[in-house]
């Protein structure tokens, strides 16, 4: 199995030891010529959205990415990743890969709460949850499943062949939420 790690900015490193520990290769996507279509799955990481979706645009990776996420390529964002799959950005006009029907609130904890770790199911399982400047998904379509909420906001969701997390569970030990994307690869769940 071969996942693609979008390697443009951010947390993308944490990712492919996680897979590499899970015996997945995990393959670092900088430019377009790394962006192949055998793919079995893509991982979108956390960072700063509005730069990662500049790059996405100036190295013409935007929209191949976009088309084969709507064929099917199952994708994982975390976070500004998340934030890159929203359909709709709250208070900013535009959007990025745009595959997810969910509205998403950017920066949505305030400064005081800028990042902070919880406890909270995940799919009715326990995990670990660290939030950093973390956004939140404020609505959902009817064919996304809300996976986890932390004080009444929606923090994980899947719609089909995608999965988004406002938290970042690479930063944690816990495999759980990527064994629950492999499983997606697999087409067991
Ligand atoms: N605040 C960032 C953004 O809006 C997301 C933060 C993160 O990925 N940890 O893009």
């Amino acid at each position: 199995m071969k996942v693609g790690v979008l390697a443009l900015q951010g947390a993308f490193i944490e990712h492919i030891k996680i897979l590499n520990e899970l015996g997945i290769r995990g393959v670092e996507i900088r430019q377009l010529k790394d962006f192949s279509y055998n793919f079995d799955g893509l991982i979108l990481p956390g960072g700063e959205s509005t730069t990662i979706g500049k790059l996405l645009r100036e190295l013409d990776l935007l929209y191949p990415i976009r088309e084969q996420v709507v064929r099917g390529l199952p994708v994982f964002g975390t976070c500004a990743g998340m934030i890159l799959l929203a359909k709709h950005i709250e208070n900013q006009p535009e959007h990025y890969i745009s595959t997810m029907d969910t509205r998403v609130t950017r920066n949505a904890y305030g400064r005081q709460y800028d990042s902070f770790n919880i406890t909270a199911e995940f799919n009715k399982h326990l995990i670990e949850m660290p939030f950093i400047r973390a956004p939140y998904i404020k609505s959902v379509g009817n064919d996304v499943k809300v996976l986890a909420t932390v004080h009444d906001k929606i923090v994980a969701v899947r719609q089909s062949n995608q999965l988004a997390t406002a938290f970042h569970p690479e930063l944690t030990k816990d495999y759980y939420v990527h064994n629950y994307f492999v499983k997606m690869i697999k087409g067991e769940i």
